[in-house]
């Protein structure tokens, strides 16, 4: 469950060719990493994913299936965003379970659900809190939480961490690592930090101006960079 395809996939607004063509391939469980400078397409390329962006052309296969025209609601992935996006007037057990809630699921399932992605999260003493009475930190495990409920094939992250300190944002992407190695779920994580890619990544994909300039483990990038962009991006740690 979880493997992402794109053939030929494009993106033009109006007469801006965001994404000429990329073909990728997302193989189930793996931890994926699009990174590139400011603008180069990354939010864009993880939308299309989501179905929050209709595609110019291409095809994107989710599980064997082609998903192209399937609305987000459908494609079974779960977007994490870099604002939290919580409801401020309801509880953390209220937010988590807001998603389970729309989908109609019975009280006793969404209730099992919620304790059980606290329990991951370490949200359980939490649960009765509102957002605000929460830190930045606590506040990005509860969006996440939202999005483990829905069970997704596959996590979409738009750098989730951005919003954060230097201390939290490194204690997140352990958290994050971790939620990773336990759930084993294919995640899709964006972000323009080389740092977040190089110790997050089983593999990187690294995106200038909507091109895909290389692919590879974080060992590869790092000891046989492709080019010099590549080279320039992942050799020069922030
Ligand atoms: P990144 O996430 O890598 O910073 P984006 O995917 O947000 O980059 O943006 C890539 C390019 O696409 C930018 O030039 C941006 O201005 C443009 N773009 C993104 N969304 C839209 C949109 N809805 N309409 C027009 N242009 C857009
Ligand atoms: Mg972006």
């Amino acid at each position: 469950m979880g493997s992402i395809t794109l053939n030929s996939v494009s993106k033009v607004f109006g007469a801006h060719t965001v994404i000429p063509s990329i073909d990728l391939k997302i193989d189930e469980g793996e931890f994926v990493v699009f990174v590139g400078p400011s603008g180069c397409g990354k939010s864009t390329l993880l939308r299309l994913i989501a179905g929050l962006e209709d595609v110019s052309g291409g095809k994107i296969v989710i599980d064997g299936k082609d998903a192209t025209e399937l609305p987000p609601a459908k494609r079974r992935l779960s977007m994490v965003f870099q604002s939290y996006a919580l409801y401020p007037h309801m509880s953390v057990r209220s937010n988590i379970a807001f998603p389970l809630k729309m989908a109609g699921e019975d009280t006793s399932v969404i209730d099992k659900k919620v304790a059980d992605a606290a329990r991951v999260l370490n949200l359980t003493d939490y649960l009765d809190r509102k957002p605000r009475q929460l830190s930045g930190g606590q506040r990005q495990r509860v969006a996440i939480g939202r999005a483990i409920v829905r069970q997704p094939v596959a996590f979409l992250f738009d750098e989730p961490l951005s919003n954060l300190d230097a201390a939290l944002r490194v204690n997140m992407r352990l958290e994050i690592s971790q939620l990773h190695q336990q759930l084993k779920t294919t995640m899709v994580y964006v972000t323009h930090d080389q740092v977040e890619a190089m110790t997050m990544a089983d593999k990187i994909v690294v995106l200038n101006r909507g091109n895909v300039e290389q692919v590879g483990s974080p060992l590869d990038l790092y000891h046989r960079p492709d080019n010099l962009f590549v080279a320039g991006f992942i050799g020069s740690p922030k």
